[in-house]
């Protein structure tokens, strides 16, 4: 045991095991967001028919019928305003004038802010609207919102944001399973086959094996350091690296060349290394799908879920999924999640360095069996994590004796809270077998916050010592 190993591992030391060298950034492939917007909304408006159909039946539905969906809202009208880095003379902002190169730490506070405006707040305030007022002769306009399930510049200015980090367009969701369920039921067909992880979020299997095979969508799935079979007859390929809870990692660059060649989709879901620790769609991913309940936002008091996509079909048919079933966030939420992210960088540094020198501690502590942290050298995920991710999250599990033992654990310390999700300010933990995931009894996934390094480690120490009958 190490015991003073959290002091080399610093906020801000790009040595530390986990902070992974800075990524250049890629514009040049990517599409300005305001021109992909543009494209989704060329694709909604020349669906003619739905807007006939829609306009037929009258009230709110018309104005999102004929102006050809909400992806206007963001394009020519109020809505540009807000994306300072893809402004409306398509020049691709800042992004494309050089910020690429510029570290995480401005990306966040930067992310999704408009132009400086003399008299505004930085961050505009959230705007409540269910409908808004519609000119009463000239009728729904492109670029004008119109109604609030389609139209809100208070959840499109999370969307650039949050598109900025991914490197695509974001489509945001009231939860991550929200924006999960929306993957796969606007991809999936009867006679598909998808593909996902068997160890992966719980809940995400349990849908699909729940409501997919009633579709004549075959499931299959496979644990996620592999091995994986022929991948060719596969219509969405959904990945969670590293995987949640037992931290394993796959190649995501591999399996998305393989299942691409047969034709397929590949979705990762991002949720515990944000886009901060990973750039799924840089990876060869067609969707990077998350819930930004955990890290991201990073308070526990919000749920809020995003899909990112570059190809303006694939995100204009989520877009469209959202508007038709309705799982959008609250302005209030999509508020709080925007003034959340300035310190994701600052969060996530602390958070790895707290977690390095925890599994250090866990490693050479009498009490546990076996840690896994893809950041420490020796984990059997640490090649492929340090080679496909900007950061290694602040996420460790490890076992224990029994469940006697995390008792124990959990009532001696201070700093831990039990408590499930992960990636918040404040560090805990919880027992995987007490939600019915397939783990040892005393497996505990545990959440690294931004305590003092110190402080922690004295007290993990300390409810360790006590885990020992
Ligand atoms: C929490 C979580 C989800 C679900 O997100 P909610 O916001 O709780 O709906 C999906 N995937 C992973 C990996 C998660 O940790």
């Amino acid at each position: 045991m190490s015991a003073g190993s959290g002091e080399g591992f610093g906020a801000g030391d790009a040595s530390a095991p986990g902070n992974v060298a800075r990524v250049d950034e890629t514009p040049a492939d990517e599409a300005p967001a305001d021109e992909v917007r543009g494209e989704a909304t060329h694709a909604n408006g020349a669906r003619g028919g739905e807007a006939d159909a829609n306009g037929a039946r009258g009230g709110e539905a018309d104005a999102n019928g004929a102006r050809g969906g909400e992806a206007d809202g963001s394009g020519a009208g109020g809505g540009g305003a807000r994306g300072s880095a893809a402004p409306a003379d398509g020049t691709g902002g800042d992004e494309a004038r050089g910020s690429g190169t510029r570290g995480d730490g401005t990306r966040v506070v930067h992310a999704g802010v408009p132009a400086a405006v003399a008299g505004e707040p930085f961050l505009p305030s959230p705007v409540f609207g269910a409908p808004y007022h519609l000119d009463p002769v000239a009728g729904p306009q492109a670029g004008v919102n119109g109604y609030g399930r389609t139209d809100n510049p208070t959840y499109r200015s999370l969307e650039q944001a949050i598109g900025e980090l991914e490197g695509g367009e974001c489509v945001v969701f009231a939860s991550g399973m929200a924006a999960i369920s929306a993957v796969l039921l606007s991809t999936l067909r009867a006679g598909d086959t998808v593909v996902l992880p068997s160890d992966g979020y719980f809940l995400t299997r349990a849908f699909a094996t729940e409501h997919l095979p009633a579709r004549g969508v075959e499931v299959r799935t496979m644990p996620t350091p592999g091995p994986y079979p022929a991948l060719d007859d596969v219509r969405l390929l959904l990945l969670e690296t590293p995987s949640n809870p037992g931290l394993d990692v796959c190649d995501i660059a591999d399996l998305a060349a393989r299942t691409r060649a047969g034709g397929g989709l590949v979705a990762v879901d991002n949720t515990t290394p944000t886009p901060l620790g990973q750039r799924p769609l840089d990876l060869g991913a067609d969707f990077s799908v998350a819930s930004a309940t955990k890290a991201l936002t990073g308070h526990s008091d919000m749920l809020l879920g995003y899909v990112c996509a570059r190809d303006p079909e694939l995100i204009a048919a989520i877009r469209t999924w959202r508007g038709r079933t309705g799982g959008i966030p609250g302005a209030f939420e999509a508020w709080l999640a925007h003034r959340s992210l300035g310190t994701l960088d600052l969060r996530l540094a602390r958070q790895t360095a707290n977690a390095a020198a925890v599994a250090e501690l866990l490693a050479g502590h009498p009490a546990v069996a076996s840690v896994r942290w893809p950041g420490r050298a020796g984990d059997p995920a640490y090649a492929a994590a340090t080679r496909q991710m900007r950061r290694i999250p602040g996420v460790v599990t490890f076992v224990l004796a029994d469940k006697a033992a995390v008792d124990r654990f959990l009532t001696t310390s201070d700093l831990v809270f039990a408590a499930t999700s992960f990636g918040g300010l404040h560090s805990s933990a919880d027992r995987r077998a007490q939600w019915g995931d397939d783990a040892p009894e005393g497996l505990v996934r545990l959440s690294c916050g931004v305590e003092d390094t110190e402080d922690l480690i004295a007290d993990v120490r300390r409810a360790l010592d006590a885990a020992i009958a």
